[in-house]
């Protein structure tokens, strides 16, 4: 269950899963718990798309039709987060990364500067309860893409592009599956212990010179 051989010298976690499956309300618990800092691409993004800059305007053109943001401006926005900040508790990243590309580019991101992922906590909800979570919130999220069609697009986006790196994380020996169909505490109880369970026993990979 827990990823081997790995030195973390800050505890990076990325909080994966389908949209309306409780990324968001996990990771600020997680946060507060373990001192990290909350990294949500999806705030980030919708920060940029208030401005009414050529890149809040790029980006708007996406995130209403529930497309990803490609991945460049992605990329780009968290690498000036992330620069310089390698002596810090660690991050929650929520909502990212969401392709392969991304995947990959931060693993190389991250390897520059030794603070790899470590551990990648899958959320587990089923597609009709997500559908009606997503729907059930829409009148009181203010958010432009919580419609019925744009639900179904973020969806199927989802299945399409963002599922494929359970395969990628798991082939890291990274990933851990949490049901989250569960109300919020009992699956914050759940996450917490694989947290834990990481935090006891890591290993610390042999320095080679
Ligand atoms: P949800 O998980 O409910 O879709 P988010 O707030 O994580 O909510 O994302 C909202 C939107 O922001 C996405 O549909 C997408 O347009 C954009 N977005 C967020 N994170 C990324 C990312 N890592 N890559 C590309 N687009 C993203």
């Amino acid at each position: 269950m827990c990823p081997q051989n790995i030195f973390c010298k800050m505890l990076n976690l990325v909080i994966f899963g389908p949209p309306g499956s409780g990324k968001g309300t996990q990771s600020t618990k997680i946060v507060d718990k373990y001192n990290l800092t909350h990294l949500s691409t999806g705030n980030l993004l919708r920060e940029k798309m208030e401005s009414e800059t050529p890149l809040g305007k790029e980006v708007r053109q996406y995130i209403d039709k529930g497309l990803l943001v490609p991945d460049d401006i992605v990329l780009k926005e968290i690498q000036q987060i992330i620069n310089g900040q390698d002596d810090m508790p660690g991050f929650v990243f929520d909502g990212f990364p969401r392709t392969i590309n991304q995947a990959e580019a931060f693993d190389r991101m991250l390897d520059k500067n030794s603070t790899p992922i470590c551990l990648v906590i899958s959320v587990e909800v089923d597609e009709e309860e997500l559908f009606n979570r997503l729907m059930g919130r829409s009148e009181d999220s203010g958010r432009s893409d919580d419609s019925d069609e744009i639900i179904r697009r973020r969806l199927e986006v989802y299945k399409k592009q963002t599922l494929p790196l359970i395969s990628y994380y798991k082939s890291q020996g990274k990933i851990v599956a949490i049901k989250g169909m569960d109300p919020v505490d009992k699956v914050f109880g759940k996450i917490c212990h694989a947290i834990d369970t990481f935090l006891h026993s890591r290993k610390v990979l042999p320095v080679v010179d």
